[in-house]
């Protein structure tokens, strides 16, 4: 491959170019940019050295190496590609030092290595031991909860609340605003109509719900700008279970992720060997791509017709883009051939601590009964009566609700559930039996039959039969 400070030109006449040695052109306003002042930057501002900090222990490797003279980039807090011109520094003089390929590099989003870095994590081995998490990234089974016996049994239970029903007027009156809510339904009929007979039921909807808390640890990092270090010299960790975390909201699913007391340490980047840069992905450390406008050529080949001679000329130009050189400035790097490290956002080291995440979740089943040819789902999502409800550490069945079927279905679910979550400590359990009305209307319009539903202290209908529905043709439900 050619060298790349000397532009590829390829046939056709060179004398033209003589100048493009020259390299800056003089001539050119404002290129290269007049001396940066006061370059390189002082010290990162809030950067504590943390030899100063109390009780701080030297870990292997650390402080890093004082960097280089160049010492540019200034570490930007977290590398975000940034474009040219955001306040970065340009330069024509490269400051990476470390292996630069003979290949020239094409800019091309389909290059999979010239893909910006992601941050990595450092490797697993090179983490300290700490006593009790020996096991990472899985929840960690609860210590044994206290026996099923030794829970609550209630030994006075409240007492179950009498069902709620809805008069004639009442399954009357819902169906003619029902039907008023919907303008294809003829309203003739829900006024005229003749109730012959109107069944009160109930439905009973049992739910039980188990709250319960699941703990998991996993190395984690972050960049160390000298923020506090609570490392092993500050006692042995906590073991996970035994760590306090309050709990945000009872029977509600939320996440909680806290450092573990005593597991921190400084830790060298692993990704930039600690000195907080990189190659730059896009140029490979030269500092300057191959330009887009003469594809590395240094000149254009340009034509126009010259009116004097009646024909089209054509010339070689030189490229103004890259003056010649056939290259240019790095625009993801600008011009320095490295980019801040994003694992540590150019800090050079890492925090590195056990994080112990919390995940409550509040699990709920239920069970409806319900006996008419009302769907059982409607139940679900429409207000009735509690007529019994309970919490405690563990529940029992409920087992003197009148209709059996109810007390099947908890003794079901709360045997469910008292297996189901092993890597979970249960909480708090809690159960109710809510009652919903059921109207269940049998009714005459004309010579039809037809039956609908009120159900829900909302008094939602349920009229999948009703005679009049439609007046316009459009489907209804
Ligand atoms: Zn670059
Ligand atoms: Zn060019
Ligand atoms: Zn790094």
């Amino acid at each position: 491959m050619p060298d790349e400070r000397q532009p590829m030109l390829e046939g056709g006449n060179n004398t033209m170019y003589t100048q493009a040695q020259g390299y800056p052109p003089q001539q050119q306003g404002g290129y290269p940019p007049p001396q940066q002042q006061g370059y390189p930057p002082p010290q990162q501002p809030g950067y504590q050295q943390p030899q100063q900090q109390p009780g701080y222990p030297p870990a292997q490797g650390y402080p890093p190496p004082q960097q280089g003279a160049s010492g540019y980039p200034p570490p930007q807090g977290s590398y975000q590609g940034a474009p040219a011109g955001a306040g970065v520094q340009e330069t024509d003089t490269p400051s990476y030092k470390g292996e630069i390929p003979d290949d020239d590099v094409e800019v091309n989003p389909d290059n999979p290595s010239s893909a910006a870095p992601t941050a990595t994590a450092p490797p697993l081995e090179k983490m300290d031991q700490v006593a009790g998490y020996n096991q990472m990234d899985a929840p960690l089974p609860p210590p044994p909860p206290p026996s099923y016996d030794e829970a609550t049994q209630p030994t006075q239970r409240a007492g179950i609340q009498q069902t709620p029903t809805l008069t004639d007027d009442e399954a009357r009156e819902a169906l003619v605003s029902f039907v008023a809510e919907n303008c294809c339904y003829g309203k003739k009929a829900a006024k005229n109509l003749h109730i012959n007979d109107l069944k009160h039921t109930a439905a009973f909807h049992y739910t039980l719900e188990t709250f319960t808390e699941k703990r998991t640890t996993k190395w984690v990092h972050e960049p160390f700008s000298g923020q506090p270090i609570d490392g092993p010299h500050n006692g042995p960790a906590p073991l996970p279970w035994n760590i306090a975390v309050n709990i945000p909201s009872m029977f509600q699913n939320s996440i909680a992720k806290v450092e573990v007391p005593h597991t921190a340490s400084v830790k060298p980047c692993h990704d930039c060997h600690s000195i907080g840069f990189r190659r730059c992905h896009i140029c490979y450390g030269r500092g300057r791509t191959r330009c887009h406008t003469c594809h590395g050529h240094g000149r254009r080949h340009v034509s126009h017709y010259d009116h004097h001679e009646k024909r089209h000329i054509s010339r070689w130009e030189r490229c103004s883009f890259c003056h010649g050189m056939g290259r240019r400035r790095c625009y993801t790097c600008h011009g320095h051939g490295q980019i801040t490290c994003c694992t540590c956002s150019g800090r050079g080291s890492l925090k590195c601590f056990i994080q112990l995440t919390v995940n409550w979740t509040n699990h709920l089943n239920d069970n409806i009964v319900e006996r008419t040819a009302l769907p059982d789902e409607l139940i679900r999502n429409v207000t009735g009566q509690v007529a019994f409800k309970e919490e405690n550490a563990r529940v029992w069945p409920i087992n003197h609700f009148p209709d059996q079927a109810i007390n099947q279905a908890s003794k079901d679910l709360v045997q469910q559930h008292s297996g189901a979550f092993q890597l979970e400590r249960i909480l708090q359990q809690r159960h109710q039996v809510r009652i919903i009305p059921v109207a269940e209307s049998i009714c005459q319009w004309k010579d039809k039959n037809f039956s609908f539903f009120v159900y829900g202290f909302e008094r939602k209908v349920h009229a999948p039969d009703y005679p009049q529905q439609c007046c316009c043709g459009c489907t209804i439900l």
